[in-house]
């Protein structure tokens, strides 16, 4: 019988793996684990240990683990008509009703939805296109991005350039030349350094700084804003308050269009439909992935609003066909399992459980953490929260960074058959369990959530 340990030697020889010390795994000397099967918010490896999965897989596996009818529905299409390239007109049934969808989850003013399979690609996508619009529109110097320090695009060359982490950038000549990162909405950080400032005006700080920015560039050189509606893995960071109205009303001023990368707060996880409908942001461009299909194929998308979409059929008119596409665009497997997760959602009332026992984990994460030795900031909203670790919360004081800190606290959770992630840059534990989520298994993750600090301790 194949043993766990021999699966893990044998992929030590022949696996790359994403965010890895990739010496240490393929010596022996980082931890490997194969998962071989998941029910609900729990995952199990190839040793049968259980865990709960807190953060469900990288913030998508939204319906939970082991699914038939999503499993039904992919095997069916399969033998039906597994693939057909979308290219030039062509479609399939799934991926109709699934833009059918989409467009009526997001809401007037958006207009088509072009899809990719990962987030990165998904913002590559929006990339060309505000190139394109404005080249449509003569405007061929408005070309630069601004993103957000903090923010997760993605981890190509384009989106791993939005992305504003260090750890994203560095060794790979990121970002490119067109991209730049103003301030991060992180109140509770920036807060120390602008002692005294209200949410408030901290929100009209990062508007100001934002402009500023714009105008330093030369607005006629600045096209898209992007940003997540709530700080996703630079921290689990929900904006402060007014934060988006301030933003919104500089890129008006200046015509910048505004992308609001929904890849984490799309479909529920905030507990309203999207995060954008959620901090009332109105987006031009929306990107999509992880919780459209919860994981269950890999499938992304670009939603277009009117405004960009107008512009592009123009440029058709001027260029000819647009000269993008991917051969697994609008794939016929991932459409059905998008269609199959999305009627899961609906039916079963998963955006407002989202909202009603995301509010009791803030509670209960809150109660528990709230005046705890070594915690800073306890945050959150909907089904996704953080809590952030100090050596003297009262001064807002971090850890030495040696001190590995966050990590840590996210081994002794794994110890307790818990995984809450580390998120990349600080001392943070993020929460994200599906939006399937009960009481009973909030009560559980916080326990054994507690458990682990007090260890740590
Ligand atoms: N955008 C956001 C907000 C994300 O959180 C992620 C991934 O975590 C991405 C884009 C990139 O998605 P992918 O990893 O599917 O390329």
């Amino acid at each position: 019988m194949t043993t766990h340990k021999d699966l893990i030697d044998r992929d030590r020889k022949v696996t790359f793996h994403a965010s890895t010390h990739l010496r240490d795994f393929a010596q022996g000397d980082a931890p490997g684990r194969v998962i071989t099967g998941g029910k609900g918010i729990n995952i199990v490896d190839k040793d049968g240990r259980e865990f709960i999965d807190g953060f469900a897989g990288l913030y998508c596996v939204n319906i939970g683990y082991g699914r038939s009818e999503v499993a039904e529905a992919i095997y069916q299409q399969a033998l039906e008509m597994s693939y057909y390239h979308t290219y030039v007109g062509h479609s399939n049934e799934p991926q109709i009703a699934l833009s059918e969808k989409i467009l009526e989850l997001a809401g007037p003013g958006m207009s088509k939805v072009y899809y990719g399979m990962s987030g990165s690609d998904a913002n590559e996508t929006q990339l060309k296109i505000v190139r394109y619009y404005n080249n449509v529109l003569g405007r061929p110097q408005k070309k630069k991005v601004i993103s957000r320090m903090r923010g997760y695009h993605g981890s190509g060359i384009a989106s791993g350039s939005l992305t504003g982490l260090k750890a994203f950038h560095d060794h790979f000549d990121l970002p490119i030349e067109t991209i730049r990162h103003t301030e991060a909405p992180y109140y509770y950080h920036r807060a120390a350094e602008q002692e005294g400032m209200s949410e408030r005006e901290f929100s009209k700080h990062c508007a100001t700084k934002l402009e500023e920015m714009i105008l330093a560039e030369g607005p006629d050189t600045v096209a898209a804003f992007i940003g997540e509606p709530v700080l996703g893995t630079g921290g689990i960071v929900p904006p402060p308050e007014g934060y988006w109205d301030e933003i919104q009303a500089v890129l008006a001023k200046y015509d910048v269009l505004l992308i609001a990368d929904e890849v984490v707060c799309g479909f529920g996880r905030t507990g309203s439909e999207f995060g954008s409908h959620h901090y009332g942001i109105k987006p031009d461009l929306i990107t999509i992935a992880k919780g459209l299909t919860s994981a269950y194929q890999p499938l992304s998308g670009v939603i277009v609003g009117d405004r960009v979409w107008n512009v592009l059929e123009q440029g058709t008119g001027e260029y000819g066909p647009i000269g993008h596409g991917w051969t697994y665009s609008g794939h016929a497997l991932g459409c059905a399992a998008g269609l199959a997760n999305l009627q899961i959602i609906e039916r079963e009332g998963l955006t407002a459980n989202a909202a009603n026992t995301g509010a009791y984990l803030q509670e209960r994460l809150q109660a528990t953490f709230g005046d705890h030795p070594v915690v800073g900031n306890v945050r959150g909203v909907g089904m996704m929260g953080a809590l952030e670790f100090a050596a003297d919360p009262a001064k807002r004081q971090h850890f030495d960074p040696s001190l590995k800190v966050g990590p840590r606290m996210s081994a002794a959770a794994l110890e307790q058959n818990l995984i809450a992630r580390a998120m990349p840059q600080g001392d943070i534990l993020g929460f994200a369990p599906p939006l399937t989520t009960t009481r009973a298994e909030v009560d559980e993750i916080v326990a054994r959530t507690r458990k682990a600090v007090d260890k740590v301790t």
